[in-house]
């Protein structure tokens, strides 16, 4: 063990690594890059996220630097997940619900807790955490906090964000504070500590009193449901003065603190809904069915189109009625419209919801059967079976696969993902959150190949470029990573940007906390960091066991 391993060692509870198998487990995530920690860590305690802390912050006015990366299990598609320095990897230790009040709906937990076990204890409670991402089942609940995550039902029940009440953080010189609302009084008192915490505040209370202008700007001609690009700097000032730094950490990808325990808000939990799934011949309709069926307030409007469905049938045995696809009916795509009102209020909003579907196809049916919605759903939540494949060197790569435009611009959208495909010669597959105008797409290419390489980069600005021209975000579902760095300040510009800088380094002085995520790397960093093989197969590898 090298000298940095063993100091931190003897000062830990938790174990530490730098041995070249555990760096090597801990090179990739679930993106295309990959970088090799120098030290890997499984925290036992918040006292250990602290000393970790400290250390690197030491070593940094010594003129050394140790940066430090959080990680739950490591799906970040982004490459928000790997570092260079200290992993702190927390599903090992820090994995409990430590009190659950069902009265309030309230849960605080460790960062490290599986977002699958966490809903299932809900669920005995008769409480969920109604926004979950799609990989719930192998991820954390910091990793969705810390990418403030986004779901099947966000139409409905929003991001992470609007599920979060407290966080408990450690700061990048090891401080341990509360988030939380409070009011000017308050406010003043923090922005006379002499500590990081009262510089913090200083800082974010300076930058929202004298940008009112630049993030008017921004954020009045937003027009999508959700955007995770830089730091949420419009949900912590309220009109009456008052600041709550929750939601500029939830989003921010380990980049200004670690989470080291949580408190959640859960609804009660109903898992009987009616689920509508239309196939229509044609795109030609999608905004404005889509737009209709929204004003009914679903929990769920998603699609896949023909070529999802297609991969899908191919690889594993999907039931669809001949009402749904034949040889004599080939529908463009298919959208799921779910309802999870109360009582009758679902079944009367479903019945709405198909009289406004059968104005554009008779193909299409309701049901509130749960083993029939199943055998409907597999196929929406077939996207791992996409995301997995390969074919000799060619993999399905998470480049472009998090943005969203605004709902009216759905169709140019989609018209707008089929020109690149088509435009690169690749075959494409679209998916996702149609009622958010939220959609998945991922090249399919070989990373050992220089010209596919060249081709990630040449796919990612032409994509880009199309997403901000029609008003939309190339950081809807997930944040801007390491991979969509070089892509912010054409969405945000120059002034916006600078903002984002200016927290970063009040939260973040030194640059410690996952540097390069969300600002600070270059397309010539992601070339050097992009991998020549893309796989998840190791996946389960990345999960550390006790
Ligand atoms: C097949 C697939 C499907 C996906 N579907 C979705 C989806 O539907 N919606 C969605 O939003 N995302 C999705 N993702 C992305 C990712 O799985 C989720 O965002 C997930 O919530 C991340 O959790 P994790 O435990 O894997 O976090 P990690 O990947 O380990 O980390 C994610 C980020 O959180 C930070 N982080 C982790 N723990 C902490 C902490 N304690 N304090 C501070 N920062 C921390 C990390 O530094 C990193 O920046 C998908 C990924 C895959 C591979």
């Amino acid at each position: 063990m090298g000298k940095v391993a063993s100091y931190l060692q003897s000062h830990l509870s938790g174990e530490v690594f730098d041995d070249d198998q555990m760096r090597k487990r801990f090179s990739t995530d679930a993106s295309v890059l990959s970088m090799t920690p120098s030290v890997v860590v499984y925290p036992r305690t918040t006292n250990d996220i602290r000393k970790i802390a400290r250390f690197s912050w030491q070593l940094a006015e010594k003129k050394h630097t140790l940066p430090i990366t959080a990680r739950g299990s490591g799906t970040d598609q982004t490459g928000a997940a790997i570092g260079k320095g200290i992993i702190m990897v927390f599903p090992a230790h820090m994995n409990k619900i430590l009190e659950l009040d069902s009265q309030q709906k309230l849960v605080r937990v460790q960062p490290g807790v599986n977002f699958k076990s966490l809903q299932e204890t809900l669920q005995t409670h008769g409480l969920h955490i109604p926004v979950f991402p799609s990989s719930y089942k192998y991820s954390t609940i910091g990793g969705a906090i810390a990418n403030n995550a986004y779901g099947e039902k966000s139409l409905k029940y929003g991001s992470i964000a609007d599920w979060v009440d407290k966080l408990e953080v450690v700061l990048a010189n090891g401080e341990l504070i509360q988030t939380g609302r409070i009011g000017r009084k308050e406010i003043d008192k923090k922005k006379g500590l002499t500590t990081l915490e009262g510089e913090i505040y200083r800082i974010v209370d300076a930058v929202l009193s004298e940008n009112d202008d630049v993030l008017d700007e921004y954020y009045d001609k937003l027009r999508v449901t959700k955007d995770s690009i830089g730091y949420a700097l419009a949900d912590v000032r309220r009109r009456d003065g008052s600041i709550d730094l929750t939601p500029i950490f939830v989003g921010s990808q380990g980049t200004l603190g670690v989470i080291s325990e949580a408190i959640l808000r859960a609804e009660p939990y109903n898992p009987k809904t009616e689920l509508l799934v239309a196939a229509f011949e044609s795109f030609d309709n999608i905004t404005e069915v889509v737009t209709r069926l929204r004003n009914l307030g679903p929990s769920m409007i998603d699609m896949v189109d023909d070529n999802f469905l297609e991969f899908i049938q191919q690889q594993q045995s999907v039931n669809l009625p001949e009402n749904l696809k034949s040889p004599d009916y080939k529908p463009s795509f298919l959208l799921f419209v779910e309802f999870d009102n109360p009582g009758k209020a679902k079944l009367k909003k479903a019945k709405q919801a198909m009289k406004i579907v059968k104005a554009y196809t008779d193909h299409c049916l309701l049901t509130n059967d749960f083993d029939e919605k199943e055998q409907y759903l597999i196929i929406r939540h077939a996207t791992s079976e996409v995301v997995n494949y390969h074919q000799g060197g060619k993999a399905s790569l998470p480049i472009i696969d998090a943005a969203a435009v605004p709902v009216e611009y759905l169709f140019d959208f989609i018209q707008m993902i089929y020109r690149i495909f088509d435009k690169f010669k690749l075959p494409v597959m679209v998916w996702g959150h149609a009622g958010d105008a939220n959609l998945h797409v991922h090249p399919f290419l070989d990373l050992a190949k220089l010209t596919d390489r060249q081709k990630v980069f040449q796919i990612m600005e032409e994509y880009y470029k199309e997403v901000v021209k029609i008003g939309g975000t190339i950081s809807a579902e997930q944040g801007d990573g390491r991979i969509r760095v070089p892509f912010v300040k054409l969405q945000v510009g120059d002034k916006m940007l600078d903002l984002f800088k200016i927290i970063k380094s009040g939260f973040d002085p030194h640059n410690l906390l996952n540097p390069g995520v969300k600002i600070g790397t270059d397309p010539k960093q992601l070339g050097e960091a992009l991998r020549k093989e893309y796989s998840l197969a190791h996946f389960a590898d990345h999960l550390p066991r006790t």
